[in-house]
């Protein structure tokens, strides 16, 4: 795939970048290696000073970066600010938080190891590689950046390459900041050109968001060469909607759980499971304000939904539906894609859907939902739990006997109770099964890349 600015919204081409040579990757990878060296030697506090200037100018910067990822994907203005201030948040939240996450802990009783004393200390351990998706260019680099940098590591983007203005933009704003030069750089290289950074020894780990073959792609090269990796990759999560649920309130939830970032999101519902005693009402409030949703220029601040971010995503989803149909799937709305310039797909309900069909398995990255009636919370749990992913998950209930029914059942890194699955700098993110491996934001995410060193003292 070309580097390159594609506008999603009018299918042109804005600009093309060449990618960087090995001469640059390898001055890349070198200046990382010294940032490191350098960063190791500094204590929180100015690492600190430095992640809250970057975050500042972030803040600053917001009237020209938001447009940036609304031309480069298509996401809604609105919601590429409300990205870029989120960025800011958890870079803040990072600078104030990362040495208590990283704080010694003794051992109560060192007797028990024979130590006048032992404790813990959590140390930085190099260049780590980030692999990163363009459905938050912004966001999703921020979220492996901000805790590895605060402990202390360097970090090297290799960026979507449909998004390289932002990943150029990335390049450097934490050397702004005040951080080392190649504390922190982005990689111009396709995705052919990952194996041979992640082999090289002097980037100790990687981390990768994106969907699975890629993801099992990095691990198993990573794997070979006994580094760490940290995996984001997919999810078709289940929205469950019990009958005791407040079902307007659910309603609303769904419809923004299932756009939001006109459907692309990894953590955007896309299962809705609904008790058969509300299920016809639910099908009808959902469906008509899927139709309500406002479709168009993402630059204007009515639209709810833009255009999808590549024209290989736009076919994947017509190709779903397509089969969907065939196998004799309803859709209550949307479905047929508008002729036209640009890869709009309509917000989309499709209901009926069984085990024959490709949606039942797959992710379906964009505005399309797919409805199941269920007997019971058995019947809800068996279908939100058979699918081969288990990131995050929704449950909408009022009694709570069915809301720890469900918190223990689910088969996810997350649970939400009357609300929709959203990533908070303070809550751990990540999860089980085909969704990943190992767990961003909090403190379990800036320990990703931290060797935990044990002191024993005699
Ligand atoms: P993708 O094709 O896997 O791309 C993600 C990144 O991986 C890009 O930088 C891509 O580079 C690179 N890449 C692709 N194949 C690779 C390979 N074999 N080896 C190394 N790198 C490779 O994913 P996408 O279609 O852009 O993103 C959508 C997927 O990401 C969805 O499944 C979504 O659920 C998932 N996602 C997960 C999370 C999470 O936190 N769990 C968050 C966001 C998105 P090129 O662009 O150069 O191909």
């Amino acid at each position: 795939m070309a580097i390159a600015t594609v506008n999603p919204t009018t299918g042109e081409l804005v600009r093309e970048y060449a990618a960087h040579d090995e001469g640059e990757v390898n001055e890349r990878i070198e200046q990382a290696r010294a940032a490191f060296l350098a960063m190791r030697s500094t204590d929180f506090a100015t690492r600190a000073g430095w992640m809250r200037a970057a975050a500042d100018l972030l803040d600053a910067e917001i009237d020209t970066a938001a447009p940036m990822l609304t031309l480069e994907m298509g996401k809604t203005l609105v919601q590429a600010r409300a990205e870029i201030a989120k960025s800011a948040k958890a870079m803040r939240f990072y600078a104030d938080n990362a040495e208590r996450f990283l704080t010694e802990s003794m051992l109560d009783d060192p007797s028990a190891v024979g130590a006048s004393s032992a404790w813990t200390r959590w140390e930085p351990i190099g260049v780590v590689l980030a692999v990163m998706p363009w459905n938050y260019p912004i966001w999703q680099v921020i979220r492996f950046a901000a805790p590895a940098l605060m402990a202390g590591n360097a970090g090297l983007l290799k960026h979507a390459s449909n998004v390289p203005q932002s990943a150029l933009y990335l390049d450097t704003l934490f050397e702004r900041g005040g951080f080392p030069a190649g504390a922190f750089r982005t990689l111009l290289i396709p995705a052919a050109r990952v194996e041979g950074v992640v082999r090289d020894p002097r980037i100790v780990a990687a981390t990768l968001t994106g969907s699975e073959p890629a993801g099992r792609s990095l691990a198993a090269i990573a794997g070979s060469e006994v580094k760490h990796t940290v995996l984001e990759l997919g999810g078709s999560d289940p929205f469950i909607v019990t009958s005791s649920a407040n079902l307007d309130r659910a309603v609303s939830t769904a419809v923004i759980a299932r756009v939001t970032n006109n459907g692309q999101a990894c953590i955007n519902a896309k299962r809705f499971l609904v008790d058969a005693a509300v299920y016809d009402e639910f099908v009808a409030k959902f469906s008509e304000a899927m139709a309500a949703l406002v479709v168009g220029d993402p630059m204007d601040a009515d639209t709810d939904v833009g255009p999808l971010a590549t024209a290989s995503g736009r076919e994947d989803l017509i190709e779903l539906v397509d089969d969907a149909r065939s196998h004799g799937a309803g859709i209550t709305v949307g479905g047929v894609p508008t002729n036209g310039p640009g890869w709009f797909f309509p917000p989309t309900v499709v209901t009926n859907v069984t085990p024959a069909m490709r949606l039942y398995a797959e992710e379906a990255f964009g505005p399309l939902a797919t409805v199941f009636r269920v007997a019971d919370r058995e019947e809800a749990l068996r279908i939100a739990n058979d699918t081969t992913f288990g990131l995050s998950s929704a449950v909408w209930t009022e009694d709570p006997d069915d809301e720890a029914f469900f918190v223990a059942g689910l088969e996810a890194g997350a649970v939400f109770i009357n609300g929709m699955s959203i990533s908070y700098p303070e809550l751990p993110f990540g999860g089980v099964k085909d969704s990943g491996i190992g767990r961003e934001l909090s403190a379990e995410g800036i320990r990703e890349f931290c060797n935990l060193k044990s002191v024993w003292k005699g």
